[in-house]
Formats: structure tokens, sequence, C-alpha cells
């Protein structure tokens, strides 16, 4: 997969040079190109920014560097204006642009995978009050763009919403993790939560590590996991529990 991250802060994407992701970057699974909107302003002082139409507090990023830098970024278009290949109209096979936003559709696990299954994803981050809707609009019509949002809190850029969803997504991608059975277990995956997990040693500060994980008993293990999953979902995240259970009422019945 190739991703490609459009910021006026391309050093807050250094991350993704680090662990899982860097290793999967080194191996060829996966290509992050970082570029930095500032080089698509079209004045001498680099300005991507201008205050509100209809008046208010901060500044609102300009339409032309982001229209500049998207179409050079998406479909290869130089510096110059010449266009490469510009697709016809936002059909299923127009490259996908994504947009960080507290507006937009809230990332989860099953859109993760389904962004997993894309070649490209283009990342476009704002900062201030947001970017000029028209940009939205004018690349709708060519490319695929779907807002995204990382929860019902306001962050100050899009940069850190593009590291989540790249490293979600990231770690879909065939090879990134070594076991892939420890991604089918994790939370989100069945629409659940994960049990809680533990390790060595047995007692620590007076807690013991719950008999059962040291029984052998893998149907008894099995169970006991499935139970805690379903009671701390319900504790935690009684929404998720709704959730699966209208999808399918019959979703729980295996287990009591
Ligand atoms: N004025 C905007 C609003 O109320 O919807 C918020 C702008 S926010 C200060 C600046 C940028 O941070 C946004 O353009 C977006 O890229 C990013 N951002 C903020 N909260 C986000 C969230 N919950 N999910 C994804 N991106 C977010």
């Amino acid at each position: 997969m190739r991703v490609d991250v459009v910021t006026v802060f391309p050093e807050y994407l250094a991350p993704l040079g680090l662990s899982l992701l860097g290793r999967a970057q080194r191996l060829g699974l996966l290509a992050v190109h970082v570029h930095d909107l500032r080089g698509w302003a079209p004045d001498r002082h680099r300005t991507v920014d201008d205050t509100p139409a209809g008046g208010g507090a901060g500044m609102v990023m300009l339409p032309e560097p982001w229209g500049r830098a998207l179409d050079a970024v998406l479909v290869g278009e130089g510096p110059d204006g010449a266009v490469g290949e510009r697709p016809p109209a936002a059909g299923p096979t127009a490259p996908l642009l994504l947009v960080p936003s507290p507006s937009g559709t809230p990332l989860t696990q099953a859109w993760a995978h389904e962004l997993a299954a894309e070649p490209r994803l283009v990342l476009a981050c704002g900062r201030y009050e947001g970017i000029d809707e028209r940009v939205l609009d004018d690349a709708a019509s060519r490319y695929r763009v779907e807002p995204f949002s990382l929860g019902d809190y306001v962050l100050n850029g899009g940069e850190v919403a593009a590291l989540a969803l790249v490293e979600a997504v990231g770690r879909l991608l065939p090879g990134v993790v070594g076991n892939p059975a420890s991604l089918e277990e994790e939370s989100h995956e069945q629409g659940l939560l994960e049990h809680p997990v533990y390790t060595r040693p047995a007692r620590w500060r007076g807690l013991d590590v719950p008999a059962v994980l040291s029984s052998g008993h893998h149907a008894e293990v099995a169970r006991w996991r499935r139970e805690q999953g379903l009671r701390r979902t319900a504790r935690r995240r009684p929404d998720l529990l709704r959730a699966l259970l209208d999808a399918d009422p019959t979703a729980l019945s295996a287990d009591d």
C-alpha cells in the first residue's frame, strides 16, 4: 500500500518510521510519502491560511494551495500546472482522499479493514478552523472523498488523526503483524471488547493471574475469555453490545 499525507507539519508524521510500521516500510509492505502543503503556496511567504469569510475567530486554510497539492499528489500534476492522468469522474476506482475532521464519519475497525484493501490512501491534514469547503467539493468531482473522525472531541490538526488511521490500517496489511492470529482476537474485530490479559509472574503485589489461565484446559480458557470480554463490553461499552444484538439477536445465544 502507498500512503500520501499532505500537512503543514511534515515532521509530525515521523513516528510512522518507528516500530512495526517502520519495519513494514523497510520490507516494502507500506510506502509513506509526506508532503509539505507550503510547497504549493502561491506566494513567497508560503501562506496557507486567511481570515474566515463572514468573520469570526481563527483562520481558514486557503483553497489554492490545497487544490494544487491534491492534484499534484493524487494525479501527478506538476508545479507548472501540467496534468498527469486525471480520472474522468469520481467512481469506485477514483483515488481515495481521506480528510480528518471532527465532523467526519467515525473511524472503526470495520472501516480500517476496508481501507486496508485499497492500493493507495491520500490524507489531507487540516489545521486552524479547517480547510475551505470548496476544496472538498472540487475534489469530490474527481476523487472519492471521505471525511473521517477519530472521535467526538477536537484536535488541533489532522496529523494525529492521520497517524492513528495509518497505524490502524497499516497493521492489517499482510505481513505487518508477525502473528495474524493476534489480529483476529482483538477488541472490535467481533464487535466486542477483548478480555483482560495477564503474563508472569503468577502473583504480583498480592494479585493473582486467574487460575483458569494456568489450567491448561483450552476450552475452559476460551470460555473464560469470551465471558470476560462480554462482561467488559457490557460495563464499558454497552452501545457495542446493543449494536451486536440489533444486527443479530442470536449473536450471544451460544454463551448462555
Ligand atoms: N473548526 C473545526 C470544527 O469545529 O469542526 C475544527 C478544526 S480543528 C481545530 C483543526 C483540524 O484538526 C481539523 O481540520 C481536522 O483536520 C483536525 N481534527 C480535529 N478534531 C478531529 C477529530 N476528532 N478527528 C479527526 N480530525 C480532527
